[in-house]
């Protein structure tokens, strides 16, 4: 069993703009997992302000997981992965990466899609777009682009950079007026039949924003995620207790230990889970169904990733509510061909494995 790894750049069609930052390149490490000639493939697309990790700390546990795998064979890999999941802590963007290996080549060794491990059927889902946060007539012109593309649903960025001096008021709190706006301007371009949703990254300061849920659905949003810092668990359960909207976490919430957290705490609402925050495909799943015990809505989403997360993420469509899995869709130049949104629509690849190739193989 031999495992690889190669850093890679990629790039968004337009820069990507949240709350908390903008990017116009994303670093992504892909992991290679080779048995008998057949290879998986895997992804870590590391967010710093969300996990804690990068490229360089991806690598150096992938190195470290390339010496343990070396002996094992394939029907050892997954309970190595339950050793990896259970025992050890953080890193869950570069377990991501041996997880979705280790899937990929099972299912490729044993002719089945990926999902087949967890009993899951392969489905078809409607996901969001993602509008960039701007100005509010840039965002139109963007939501008016995807809706002529064939797009019925978008997730609109909000919440005003909580570091910068722009977008507070005289006190020094932050703003949040020019969200209306946005939305307002948006819903003005796309008309009434398109679903909108909104995510304001952390962004938003807390109980005085709850008043800016009411205003937002009068424009039909459908619900917000993560109006409120991380760890501010207990904050997170008020705003939804108040809110117009429903409330999904999101960098609140990596795995089924914090769906447990959040319950604790008193939240009521959805939780957004991603596969880079959760660790892969076997702590997702079980994150994901732990939340539906809870009567939680579980929408999935990503980071901005390759083909190789985004056909990872579609193994788990027959789990899920909401779907919010654009990542592939927003690069340019992604070096993966499997899973991507057709006119708004994703579905579970039928191939082997994941479903994803390299584009120029
Ligand atoms: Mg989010």
């Amino acid at each position: 069993m031999r495992l690889s790894r190669e850093t890679i750049e990629t790039h968004p069609k337009r820069a990507f703009k949240i709350a908390v930052s903008s990017r116009d390149a994303f670093t992504m490490v892909v992991a290679r997992l080779e048995h008998a000639g057949v290879v998986g493939l895997g992804e870590a697309s590391p967010s710093k302000r969300v996990t804690g990790e990068d490229a360089t700390s991806v690598g150096h546990f992938l190195d470290w997981a390339a010496k343990e795998v070396e002996p094992l064979g394939p029907d050892e890999l997954l309970g190595f992965l339950d050793h990896v999941h259970d025992d050890i802590c953080g890193n869950p963007t570069a377990r991501c990466a041996l997880d979705l290996a280790v899937h990929d080549l099972l299912g490729k060794l044993r002719g089945v899609p990926a999902r087949a491990l967890y009993d899951l059927p392969a489905a078809r889902i409607e996901s969001s777009m993602t509008v960039s946060l701007d100005e509010p007539d840039v965002m139109a012109a963007e939501a008016r682009g995807y809706v002529e593309a064939g797009h019925r649903a978008l997730k609109l960025k909000l919440g005003e950079a909580r570091s910068a001096s722009e977008g507070r008021d005289a006190s020094g709190r932050v703003t949040t007026a020019r969200d209306v706006e946005r939305v307002r301007a948006v819903r003005d371009a796309v008309g009434a039949g398109v679903r909108l949703r909104v995510d304001a990254n952390t962004g938003w300061t807390g109980a005085g924003d709850v008043a800016l849920t009411r205003a937002l659905a009068d424009l039909g949003v459908e619900l917000v995620e993560q109006p409120v810092p991380p760890a501010d668990v207990r904050g997170l359960a008020a705003f939804a207790r108040e809110s117009a909207l429903p409330v999904y976490a999101d960098e609140a919430v990596l795995d089924a230990f914090d769906v447990e957290r959040l319950h604790q705490a008193g939240f009521r609402g959805g939780v957004n889970l991603k596969l880079m925050k959760a660790g892969g495909l076997r702590p997702a799943v079980r994150a994901a169904r732990r939340a539906k015990e809870l009567g939680y809505g579980v929408q999935l989403g990503c980071n901005v990733e390759t083909s190789i997360g985004i056909s990872g993420a579609a193994q788990l469509l027959a789990l899920l509510d909401h779907a919010d899995l654009d990542g592939n869709a927003l690069l340019r130049d992604d070096p993966f061909v499997g899973a991507r949104l057709e006119r708004g629509w994703i579905e579970s690849p039928r191939a082997s494995g994941l479903g994803v190739a390299p584009r120029f193989p």
